[in-house]
């Protein structure tokens, strides 16, 4: 029973205990069965909040009991990355200077969730403020990939991706700015998506680079995907770049989802695909042979700009970390230095101490790029870039309905491989970080496997605002495939 509870869809569970059938109670449970049983080998948390989560879950089974009305997640145990604000717990960033901090507010997709009677387990480990692809930068401690323990879960969302792969919760928000969201998705065998820029609002999302940041879902299926997006989506007044409904209308993403797309064409980029490891190369021509055996047409596109994503992203984001992260000074928020004498001091002492040696790097870089005399040269080009690339995005959507590629050149690697080489750990975001300049959305779906039985995903990208649809594209293969249904041998 306890494994039954475990594999669950969302929207089974949800529907279960909505019904009377099952207690949300018992699915709390087992999931904190489950989180002492895998989190001592995988780490997938942060913290937990056990008492309070079985709480939430007494109280939607009371309502439900009373014939109340519940929200659309009711009952549903679910995790949040410890990027995004909590007025419960702690809110880390998985870095030493917010170690203690305690957020005097929800982030906005924490609301929505508590306000759709989601019961919120915990928050889940990540690279330090998001920065780095394999959350092996996480300042307070190591998660592993459930498929191999030897393996990074990716990143910077690995502790949400873990916790989805390792039946530790039913589904998480992660957060994506190069690619956070898709690639650790990729890596543990799950659905991720990194929505339109805007779509999803991000007040209370401590920021790594505001032009790129977003929030999605991290889930087992497609149709929980779609039914986390039905919970979080839509225009927040509280942030200013969420995007107005009466322009990109908000739809029930559930409704139509088993609806295949008709005359679907899917646009490919096989010279920029072409550098992905074998594995993975063989896994999409596969997934592409789904797509056209269901009527799609394959197209080729040129994108010619793809190439200079890398070092366009590394600019802009750095640049805008250095700035974002300026506010930990000792004084506003977190650690704050024993041994200052003066103020010069406990900025300085304050930050050296707190931040973890990738941000950093990443603080100098973006200094640097905005620097005068380099701005112009760095920073603005970038920008000329980043349009080059939005331009390439807009071309092919007007021949096709969506763009696939990899996610990742590689499959998961192994902790450590990568960690001392910056630049080879900036490379794996080759095929996500485009989505995020462009701000399309894109979604990572399980596609096939390695030698070595490690999960590879295929990624979707679809015109903006467009989610639906790229829903239904994801879920068109989800139907006809049972790649999402494996799941790794650690767990029953
Ligand atoms: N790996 C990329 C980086 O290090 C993307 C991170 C992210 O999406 N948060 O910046």
């Amino acid at each position: 029973m306890q494994s039954e509870l475990l594999n669950m869809s969302c929207k089974e569970l949800r529907d279960g205990i909505a019904a009377g059938r099952i207690k949300s109670a018992a699915a709390t449970e087992a999931v904190f069965g489950a989180i002492e049983k895998y989190e001592p080998v995988i780490g997938a948390y942060i913290s937990t909040f056990e008492g309070r989560a079985l709480a939430k879950a007494n109280e939607v089974d009371a309502k439900i009991a009373a014939g109340e009305p519940v929200g659309e997640l009711a009952g549903v145990p679910v995790a949040v990355k410890d990027v995004m604000c909590t007025t419960f717990g702690v809110t880390t960033c998985a870095s030493r200077i917010l170690e203690n901090f305690h957020s005097p507010y929800n982030a906005t997709v924490v609301e929505k969730l508590l306000a759709a009677d989601a019961v919120i387990v915990g928050k889940t480990n990540m690279d330090e403020f998001a920065m780095g692809s394999s959350t092996e930068n996480s300042g307070l401690k190591e998660t592993v990939n459930p498929w191999d323990t030897t393996r990074v879960p990716g990143g910077s969302s690995g502790g949400s991706a873990a916790a989805v792969a390792g039946r530790m919760c039913f589904a998480a928000l992660g957060s994506d700015t190069g690619g956070s969201i898709r690639q650790p998705a990729s890596f543990c065998g799950v659905v991720g998506l990194k929505p339109t820029y805007g779509r999803v609002s991000r007040f209370g999302l401590v920021a790594y680079g505001s032009s790129l940041d977003q929030i999605g879902p991290v889930t087992r299926s497609v149709a929980d995907c779609a039914l986390m997006m039905n919970v979080i989506a839509g225009r927040d007044p509280a942030d200013s770049t969420s995007v107005d409904e009466k322009n990109a209308p908000v739809c029930d993403y559930l409704e139509k989802l088993d609806e295949p797309v008709d005359k679907l064409k899917v646009a490919i980029v096989p010279q920029f695909s072409a550098g992905a490891d074998e594995p993975v190369q063989k896994a999409l021509t596969c997934a592409l042979d789904v797509y056209k055996k269901l009527g799609a047409e394959i197209i080729e596109v040129d994108m010619p700009h793809l190439d200079y994503a890398i070092a366009a992203y590394y600019i802009v984001a750095t640049a805008e970390a250095s700035s974002n992260l300026a506010r930990y000074d000792g004084v506003h928020y977190g650690h704050r230095t024993e041994n200052a004498g003066d103020y010069v001091e406990v900025y300085s002492k304050s930050r050296a101490e707190g931040f973890g040696k990738e941000v950093k790097r990443r603080i100098m870089l973006g200094t640097y790029a905005l620097s005068s005399g380099y701005y112009d040269a760095y920073y603005l080009k970038a920008l000329k870039v980043r349009n080059l690339i939005r331009g390439d995005f807009a071309g092919a959507f007007e021949k096709c309905d969506c763009v696939m590629m990899p996610v990742s050149p590689t499959t998961a690697f192994k902790i450590g491989e990568k960690i001392d080489d910056p630049l080879t750990m900036y490379l794996s975001d080759i095929y996500t970080i485009s989505a995020n300049l462009a701000g399309v959305p894109a979604i990572s779906i399980p596609c096939g496997f390695d030698d070595s039985e490690l999960p590879i995903g295929l990624q979707i990208l679809a015109p903006a605002f467009a989610e639906d649809r790229l829903l239904r594209i994801a879920r068109m293969f989800e139907s006809n495939t049972d790649w999402h249904r494996k799941k790794p041998t650690i767990v029953e």
